[in-house]
């Protein structure tokens, strides 16, 4: 890392390994609100007018996509809110659901928090325990549950669009893990194009080319306050695993997370264009699905056997 930074030759604070730039903290949080405003572009997942729900765990990411979006919308004629969802994971939510009332007032956006249980009748600890040793990962249950929750905040929000804030390790983690499982449908999912739902709505992963570390970097330099505590459920699945592989890969070989998300992206259009499924109606709740019963009403029926 050299000490002055390529952009502006102020004091340089981090060094971009795989594009061998040294950059000031200006300049890296520019350079990221830059790269992002091309990934939205690229899918078109704006459109003018549109009015926006980011998904607001807490976390790191969520926290800075809601700073990012919340800039880049200003311009766009766009307009931002946030929604947060209390899934009941004991001693965990109480801190960050603080965490984002206090930054969301301090941008001045609206802010809804939907909790599982009001929704379903079943926290996630609730439905933890009804599995009673099948196998079933916390992660699958919450994140089906998470989705369909996330869904309904947005609508009472009247906001058309939900962005998360999945980024380009999340991405790609569960590339591997749908190459591993041998769920060759769902990696046409993965594709970053923006999906639209028979109810309207669009989903959009701004932060889809985002290495996750310069989230963390973007965040620590905009003093955007997060939860640093991970969920105390996070260690079931094999995304753990599959997250430090990537992450010693690239240590050796820089640029490397982004060269397979490349060839994902790649893949997944493929597969993507090639599959025809529709999306319809679930015929027991009504929503979005594209099987005749949606995954949370499959859900919900294995839990109460
Ligand atoms: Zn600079
Ligand atoms: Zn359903």
């Amino acid at each position: 890392m050299k000490n002055i930074c390529d952009r502006c030759n102020a004091k340089s604070a981090y060094y971009r390994v795989y594009s061998g730039e040294s950059l000031c903290a200006k300049c890296f949080s520019r350079s990221l609100q830059e790269k992002v405003a091309k990934t939205i572009s690229k899918y078109s997942m704006v459109k003018h007018g549109d009015r926006i729900a980011v998904a607001v765990s807490g976390g790191k990411d969520s926290l800075s996509l809601l700073h990012i979006m919340n800039m880049l919308c200003e311009k766009h004629g766009s307009t931002v809110c946030a929604v947060t969802i209390d899934e009941g994971i004991d001693g965990y939510r109480d801190e960050s659901l603080d965490i984002v009332s206090k930054f969301t007032s301090h941008l001045n956006v609206e802010h809804k928090i939907l909790s599982c249980k009001d929704l379903y009748g079943v926290s996630l600890e609730d439905s933890l325990q009804l599995r009673k040793g099948r196998r079933m990962s916390s992660c699958s249950i919450c994140g089906t549950f998470r989705r369909r929750a996330i869904d309904i905040a947005t609508e009472t929000v009247g906001a058309n669009v939900v962005a998360t804030a999945h980024n380009l390790d999340d991405v790609l983690q569960t590339f591997l893990i749908n190459i591993l499982a041998g769920d060759v449908e769902r990696i046409g999912w993965t594709y970053p194009e923006s999906v639209s739902y028979a109810n309207g709505l669009r989903k959009i992963k701004p932060f889809t080319e985002i290495y996750e570390h310069e989230i963390a970097f973007y965040a620590l330099v905009n003093e955007i306050p997060f939860q640093a505590e991970e969920c105390p459920h996070m260690n079931e699945g094999i995304r753990t695993e599959i997250r430090e592989f990537l992450n010693k890969l690239e240590k050796e070989h820089a640029g490397i997370k982004y060269n397979a998300y490349n060839t994902m992206v790649k893949v997944a259009k493929r597969i993507k264009d090639s599959a025809s499924k529709e999306h319809s109606k679930c015929v027991l709740c009504g929503r979005d699905s594209t099987n005749e019963i949606c995954s949370v009403c499959s859900m919900m029926i294995t839990l109460k056997q």
